[in-house]
């Protein structure tokens, strides 16, 4: 009798574009490590970039109040 079942080996979803590979870490290539590396820099300027706003509303509505 054959053995049927295909064994896949120790493998990860790469965090970026999803492609299995073997090995460590959490992406398939270093590509992939620079774009997300690049992901998280944009969404960390644009999250500054909300609270400098939300403060510069802060800001301006204290001053209009006149505290
Ligand atoms: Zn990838």
């Amino acid at each position: 009798m054959e053995e049927r079942t295909v064994k896949i080996p120790q493998h990860h979803h790469c965090r970026v574009c999803g492609k299995t590979f073997i090995g460590d870490g959490l992406y398939c290539s270093d590509e992939c490590r620079g774009r997300d590396g690049a992901e998280a820099r944009k969404k960390l300027r644009r999250y500054l970039v909300c609270m400098a706003v939300l403060w510069a509303v802060v800001v301006v509505a204290v001053f209009a109040i006149g505290i």
